[in-house]
């Protein structure tokens, strides 16, 4: 029988079809025909807004035009995971080019006060036996993080032959030399037999197209580059500067959760502009136990984080060994579906609804729990599945709106409506500001070059652009027919996974497995026509696994802005999630045949 037959709102505590309702509701105000399009590009006047805050010392040398064995571009977890990957597997012929100051990717940009990692450090931070490190939280904060970045390339002799400070302007395949011409901003023409893709998924800093934004005469920064020249303070928070000062955030997501709080200890007054409010669950951070630490043993990094996978991938596990706010959502809907008892897929799809329902009336009642006043707390309640946005875990975000100089305007779903020279315009009230902060994320549904920063030429001067103009065509994810010897680490086409980390890792290990074959004959790679055709049609057809949950879902860019169909399948994760993926690349090793690839050494394919 199904749940809802068994169960009444009495018996359940809420109305599963009021909250159906509320939800469609809540999505359709938000649905806007310009999707992706509402955003603008970070350029012109705004391109201040990418420039590097944190460079010390400008670093000057002449232009690169040398070999080498691979080259790997960003400086990120995915590079650095490829760089020690590749130095395990005896590779050490490579260079990491990266166009920040250092190592440490978007812990080398998102600096703001509060930043800490979302997911446990003990699954998140990688490499961490390889380099006998222990987290001193189990949720580290940035500078930690950072930290760990530098000791990992440091650990693996990445710096010796990186080029940081250093912007790749162009890719281009030299087919009588085999090789990648890589070119800079700094006048490199470098020579490389293989090359990685590490650029990052949240890497471009994204505008809302608000009408009047370039209009507005204060001050104004995006949170990847936090301005503590005009704030004051340090990513513990103390921004001493904003104390005279009248501060609106535009935008709610992961980032604003984690700034809010200190914004609105130091402002005179902060205005948060929110289109769709975050949920927001217990984080309960706390310092490493040393004797938890000391009694880890060999292998316990690579066990928690497939523990943590297989859970928050709903795959029963006889131990949770994370066991913090993301594995208690799946948690919550597997020992429903175990008490349901139905099985079939009408039942299970509908058990996991209703234990949905439950997941957020919680988050919800929270809010009423924390707010003073119960017209903030109705507006700071979310109102869809808890995985349509990323869930947010914190414990003094919702707090911070009792605080007498914060004041939530709310949207209601539709945005900022204008900014002026003064400041923001909603419902037709100007909030004069001294300072905007942009909290507004960054691209995810846009062209890869554009998102790269450069462009990739492949064979006969084909461009990458050009060849995914209709859509993304991979093998795995990780390399494109035209495009030899040129790898590319992302979730697109491959594993969407929530720790982040594990996923580059995975392609670490296999970007490093076909470079280990490759390269001792120094053969060039490349994806044959029908392995690519193949797996674009694998990847449709895997996205029905998902059903339609993203469909129903308010917009965002898990959703490609609430237009989830077409190109974005196809230029989306695998259906079957990072356990069933990362499962296909294993079997693809142990089969052993390089399936799909060709490899040719001085003119013979080799298959
Ligand atoms: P998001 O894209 O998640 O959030 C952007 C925010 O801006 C949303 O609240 C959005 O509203 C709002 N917004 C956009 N346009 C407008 C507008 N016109 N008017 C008002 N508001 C607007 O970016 P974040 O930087 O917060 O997070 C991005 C991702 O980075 C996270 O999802 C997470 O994956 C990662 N992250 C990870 C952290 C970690 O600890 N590991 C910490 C922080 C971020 P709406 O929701 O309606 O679109």
């Amino acid at each position: 029988m199904a749940v809802t037959e068994s169960r009444s709102p009495d018996d359940l505590g809420f109305d599963p079809d009021g909250l159906r309702d509320k939800y469609r509701a809540e999505r359709s105000k938000r649905l806007r025909a310009d999707g992706n399009d509402q955003y603008t590009e970070v350029a012109g006047e705004f391109s201040r807004f990418v420039d590097d805050p944190y460079i010390e010392a400008e670093v000057e040398r002449a232009p690169l035009t040398d070999e080498v064995d691979v080259v790997v571009i960003g400086g990120g977890f995915g590079g650095l995971l490829m760089g020690a990957r590749l130095h395990e597997a005896g590779i050490d012929d490579v260079r990491l080019i990266e166009k920040a100051g250092d190592f440490g990717g978007t812990w080398y940009w998102n600096r703001y006060p509060g930043a800490m990692c979302d997911v446990e450090s003990y699954v998140y931070m990688p490499l961490l036996e390889e380099l006998d490190y222990i987290p001193s939280q189990k949720y580290s904060h940035a500078p930690e993080i950072l930290a760990h970045s530098a000791a990992i390339a440091r650990h693996y002799g990445l710096y010796d032959n990186a080029c940081l400070q250093t912007e790749v302007t162009e890719l281009r395949w030299v087919e009588s030399d085999q090789r990648w011409l890589v070119a800079t901003n700094r006048g490199d023409a470098m020579s490389a037999r293989y090359v990685v893709m590490a650029n990052g998924p949240l890497h471009r800093p994204k505008l809302p197209g608000i009408d009047g934004i370039e209009t507005f005469k204060g001050h104004s920064f995006h949170t990847s580059r936090w301005d503590y020249d005009y704030t004051g303070g340090d990513p513990d928070g103390n921004l001493t500067g904003l104390a005279n000062k009248r501060v609106a955030v535009i935008g709610t997501g992961a980032t604003a959760v984690q700034c809010v709080p200190h914004l609105g200890a130091a402002a005179e007054h902060l205005y948060v502009f929110q289109r769709t409010p975050s949920s927001i669950d217990i984080r309960a951070n706390r310092e490493t136990d040393p004797e938890w630490a000391e009694s880890l043993g060999e292998g316990w990094q690579r066990e928690r984080m497939e523990n943590f996978n297989s859970l928050v991938s709903g795959i029963p596990q006889a131990e949770d060994l994370v066991n913090d706010g993301w594995t208690d959502i799946i948690g919550k809907m597997l020992a429903m579906l175990r008490s349901d008892g139905d099985m079939s897929p009408g039942g299970i799809a509908e058990t996991m609804e209703l234990a949905d329902f439950e997941k957020m009336e919680e988050i919800r009642s929270r809010v009423d729990e924390i707010i003073d006043d119960s017209g903030v707390a109705e507006s700071l309640k979310p109102y869809y599945r808890q995985f349509c946005k990323r869930p947010c875990f914190h414990d003094d975000y919702l707090k911070t709106f009792n605080r007498p100089n914060v004041e939530l305007v709310d949207t209601d779903g539709r945005g900022v409506e204008r900014i002026t020279q003064r400041g923001v315009v909603v419902d037709g009230v100007e909030y004069e500001v001294d300072c905007i902060v942009f909290a507004t994320g960054f691209e995810v549904g846009t062209g890869y070059s554009r998102r790269a920063g450069y462009e990739i030429v492949g064979r006969d001067d084909l461009t990458l652009s050009d060849k995914w103009a209709d859509g993304v065509r991979t093998l795995h994810g990780i390399a494109s027919q035209g495009f030899p010897n040129c790898f590319i680490m992302s979730q697109t086409q491959g594993a969407l996974a929530v720790n982040y980390p594990h996923m580059l890792n995975e392609l670490a290990m296999h970007l490093s497995y076909i470079l280990g074959e490759a390269l001792p004959s120094g053969a060039t790679v490349e994806v044959t026509a029908e392995a690519e055709q193949e797996w674009v049609e694998t990847i449709i057809s895997s996205a029905r696994q998902r059903g339609d949950f993203f469909e129903n879902c308010t917009p965002g860019y898990y959703n490609n802005e609430g237009q989830p169909t077409g190109r974005a399948v196809q230029n989306g994760p695998h259906g079957g999630g990072p356990v069933a993926f990362w499962k296909i690349l294993s079997n693809w090793r142990d089969e052993g045949s390089f399936e799909g690839l060709t490899m040719t050494r001085a003119g013979t394919p080799a298959g």
